[in-house]
């Protein structure tokens, strides 16, 4: 669904709430030509409680890291993003929503080098319902391995979530949708299993669960971080620093993607071949149904994950 066809009408731009149409940029932009923006991709939860934005403070941690190596400095403390997020939300009265935080180099000249470039800051809200679709929750979905690799954290910081980062996700995640598929898994430089181009993943075998370590060229996610707290709290053991090698896909007994877009998707075929028992696998529906349980707050568990707007 376009972003036209939503009740949505504010963003918030460099201090000032500002009707969506005005949002605008100049098009010699640094950050256009080059990505040197980094962004956040957070959800409010609908909760009994009122609006709940899962694991705010992380996700506002994450962007400033992801700044750090740009020597981007954000004109705005995290308590001033937080307030806008919520005024945000509170405005257009949204009882759940993606929030998209975006810092990046803004116009004054187009040199390589930023350092003339005023930093730009904006925050957008909207509604945006499960990333993979509700039967991909349901269901799993079927992924390829992409013939692109990730890039190596020797060339880029893999762990700062950066806008330029997003066309090696996207050329793999097009790949694989023209190839009938809903997703793609990509390999890092060596060959290993690094994520997904927008989630971590998951592998569950003999009852243990396993996902690439932080050295693998992947995202630190934030689900990531929640699943295996979640695990753990249920009794698994979690390998959380281990290479995952392509093959060992096909010999899963279940997998599944984590991402606060993509939340759990299990994943039902890899290449064509059929994970476990072809659909969501036990575990991951025990994981996935534990998640829900907490992001919409049907127990008290995890309170301090939750800032409620
Ligand atoms: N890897 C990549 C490349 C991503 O874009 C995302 C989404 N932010 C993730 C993993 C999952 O991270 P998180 O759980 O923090 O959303």
């Amino acid at each position: 669904m376009g972003f036209d066809e939503m009740d949505v009408d504010t963003i918030w731009m460099d201090g000032e709430f500002v009707d969506w149409d005005e949002a605008q940029i100049h098009v010699l932009t640094h950050g256009l030509h080059y990505g040197t923006g980094v962004f956040e991709g957070a959800r409010c939860y609908d909760t009994e409680q009122g609006p709940a934005i899962f694991r705010w403070e992380e996700h506002l941690d994450r962007l400033f890291q992801s700044a750090k190596p740009y020597e981007m400095d954000i004109d705005f403390s995290k308590e001033e993003l937080t307030e806008a997020t919520i005024e945000l939300i509170q405005r257009q009265e949204l009882p759940s929503c993606y929030i998209r935080p975006l810092a990046f180099y803004g116009y004054n000249s187009l040199g390589v080098s930023p350092s003339d470039c005023p930093t730009k800051t904006a925050i957008a809200v909207w509604p945006w319902g499960a990333y993979l679709g509700e039967d991909a929750l349901e269901n799993g979905i079927e992924v390829m391995v992409s013939s692109w690799r990730k890039h190596a954290s020797s060339q880029i910081p893999t762990n700062a979530k950066t806008t330029g980062l997003y066309v090696n996700s996207m050329l793999a995640g097009e790949e694989a949708r023209r190839n009938g598929y809903a997703e793609a898994i990509v390999l890092n430089k060596e060959g290993d299993v690094a994520e997904g181009p927008g989630e971590n993943i998951f592998l569950v075998r003999d009852g243990e669960l396993y996902t690439p370590g932080l050295s693998e060229s992947i995202l630190d996610g934030i689900t990531r971080d929640t699943v295996i707290t979640l695990a753990e709290d249920l009794g698994y053991t979690v390998h959380d620093n281990v290479s995952i090698s392509r093959g060992e896909l096909n010999t899963a007994d279940e997998l599944f993607f984590t991402g606060s877009a993509a939340e759990v998707t299990p994943i039902r075929k890899v290449d064509n071949v059929v994970i476990g028992n072809g659909s969501r696998g036990p575990i991951t529906e025990e994981i996935q149904s534990k998640f829900f349980e907490v992001v919409e707050r049907r127990t008290d568990e995890y309170d301090e994950w939750f800032h409620y707007v």
